[in-house]
C-alpha cells in the first residue's frame, strides 16, 4: 500500500498538476494532495480560497479510480519544522512527489522518499503565467482542466482577479484591515 503526498498552492490548478497527478495515479493506492498556504486568498499571487482550490483539485480528479485526500494546509513559517507541520495535518504517506528544490530538500532532511517528476510544458503551465493572462485577458482556459475554469467563472474568479489588481494598497504584504 503506497499513499503518494503532492503538494502546491494551486493558485490555480492546471494541466501541470493534472498531467503528474495522473503520473502518480498510475502507481500509487491513494494520494494525499496538500493546498498550500491554504490561508492565503484575494491577493494577486494567491487568488483563490482553499475551499476553492479545493473544487478546482476534486473536479478535475473525479475520473481517478484511487482515494484522494485532499488537504489545506496553512502556512508556518518556519521552514525547519514545516515538515513535522504538514505531516501534523494529513494521512500519513510513504513518498512525495515534488520539483520544488526547498520542499524537496526538507522532506529528504526528515528521510522522507521524494520523486521529482518530469514538468509538463513549464513556460506555459504555471500558476503566475495563468494569473498573468487572466488579468491581461489573454486566452488562459486551455491551461487548466475544464473543471478548474468552471469553478473560476463559477465565482466569478477573472473580476476578482482584476479588481484586487486594481487596489492601491498592495494586498500581497498587507491583510484588507491595513489596506482601508
Ligand atoms: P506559481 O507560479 O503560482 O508558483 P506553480 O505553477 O509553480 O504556481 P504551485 O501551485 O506552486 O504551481 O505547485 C507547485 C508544484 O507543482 C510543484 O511540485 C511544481 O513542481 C509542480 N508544477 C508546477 N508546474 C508544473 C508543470 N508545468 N508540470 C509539472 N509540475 C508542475
Ligand atoms: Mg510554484
Amino acid at each position: 500500500m503506497t499513499r503518494a503526498f503532492y503538494i502546491g498552492r494551486f493558485q490555480p490548478y492546471h494541466n501541470g498538476h493534472q498531467y503528474v497527478l495522473e503520473q502518480i495515479a498510475e502507481t500509487a493506492d491513494a494520494i494525499v494532495i496538500g493546498v498550500g498556504s491554504a490561508q492565503l486568498s484575494h491577493e494577486t499571487e494567491n487568488p483563490f480560497t482553499a475551499g476553492e482550490r479545493i473544487l478546482m483539485i476534486t473536479g478535475s480528479l473525479k475520473h481517478i479510480r484511487i482515494p484522494i485526500y485532499v488537504i489545506p494546509i496553512e502556512d508556518i513559517k518556519r521552514n525547519a519544522l514545516w515538515v513535522a507541520h504538514v505531516r501534523s495535518m494529513v494521512p500519513p504517506f510513504d513518498i512525495i512527489y515534488s520539483s520544488n528544490p526547498l520542499v524537496m530538500r526538507l522532506f529528504a532532511e526528515e528521510s522522507i522518499p521524494v520523486l521529482s517528476p518530469a514538468m509538463y510544458e513549464r513556460e506555459l503551465h504555471s500558476g503566475t503565467e495563468i494569473r498573468r493572462r487572466i488579468l491581461k485577458g489573454e486566452d488562459w482556459e486551455k491551461l487548466v482542466p475544464d473543471a478548474v475554469a468552471r469553478v473560476i467563472s463559477e465565482i466569478g474568479g477573472v473580476e476578482r482577479i482584476r479588481q484586487i489588481a486594481r487596489n492601491d494598497c498592495d494586498l500581497n504584504d498587507r491583510p484588507v484591515d491595513r489596506c482601508l
